[in-house]
């Protein structure tokens, strides 16, 4: 049986996350971390009913109390490299899906798993079909270099461009060729039109109540376009790559960036 603890718990992920494990035979959902709705039943929070497992801010206590093996982390990128370090210096595994994380972060936390029994998989997306859609952008860019991202969530996201966009502009700037289309005069005459740039790749961040999470990578060529979309439309396309996460993380030495490191791709 997996002891898992989870912070953020009394967010959307969180919330979704502690579902997921409470349903999973080889799991135990041990401890509930939030800095909101401390003192309530998490069961009483999900409409489950109460299960004893009550929201903490005592995120060590509560990793060192119920011998927990793995911190499953949907936070808020100012609190979640706290919570990462505090989880290695209690061994406990760290399964990451807060985004908003930079360089720095990931080279600490490298350096940090080096030192200690504990391991960490981060990824800054847990969907499989958003996997799968970055992976066929690599193949594409090969083919294709002319590419812009349009990132779409929900309206209380903290941080643009998505850990998602991010990451698909770093796969693919890597095997593009030089792109072919851009104006050499281009203008705006309104300030960002154009959207920011990463990898000197165009990413567009639409925020809209009503979104999950959605991107579209849109190649360009002669004659053609070619669109790859994926649309997490519920919080739960999200759970079976969390769950995979939570199975391999002690299986896994060190640090892991990217889902598509567990599903060997
Ligand atoms: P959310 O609903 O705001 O939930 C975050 C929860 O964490 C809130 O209850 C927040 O409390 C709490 N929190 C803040 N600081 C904390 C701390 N130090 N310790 C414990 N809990 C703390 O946000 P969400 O929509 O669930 O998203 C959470 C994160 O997951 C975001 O970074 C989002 O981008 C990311 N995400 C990742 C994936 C993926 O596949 N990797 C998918 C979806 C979302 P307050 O509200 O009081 O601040």
């Amino acid at each position: 049986m997996i002891k898992v603890v989870v912070a953020g718990a009394a967010g959307r992920m969180g919330g979704e996350v502690c579902k997921a494990v409470l349903s999973e035979p080889d799991m135990s959902l041990v401890g509930a971390v939030d800095v909101s709705s401390v003192g309530s039943d998490v069961g009483e929070l999900l409409g489950r009913g109460t299960l004893g497992v009550t929201i903490t801010d005592e995120l060590e206590a509560c990793l060192k109390e119920k011998s927990a093996q793995v911190m499953v982390d949907f936070t808020h990128p100012s609190a979640v490299m706290q919570n990462i370090r505090t989880a290695l210096k209690c061994g406990v595994h760290a399964v990451v899906g807060t985004t908003g994380m930079s360089e720095t972060d990931l080279a600490e936390i490298k350096s940090l798993v080096e030192d200690g029994p504990a391991n960490v998989v981060v990824a800054p997306n847990f969907a499989i079909g958003a996997v799968l859609m970055m992976k066929l952008s690599e193949i594409a860019a090969k083919y294709l270099p002319d590419v812009e991202i349009i990132e779409l969530h929900h309206n209380q996201k903290a941080d643009a461009p998505s850990g998602t966009a991010l990451k698909t502009a770093q796969l693919i700037a890597g095997l593009r060729s030089k792109e072919t289309s851009r104006s050499p005069v281009e203008k705006e005459t309104v300030k960002g039109v154009r959207g920011g740039k990463a990898e000197d790749i165009h990413i567009h961040s639409v925020r809209l109540p009503g979104l999950v999470a959605h991107q579209e990578v849109i190649f360009g060529g002669v004659g053609q376009t070619l669109t790859i979309r994926h649309d997490s439309i519920d919080r739960s396309s999200f759970m079976p790559g969390v769950l995979m996460a939570i199975r391999e993380v002690e299986k896994r030495k060190g640090f892991i960036y990217g889902l598509d490191k567990l599903m060997g791709l």
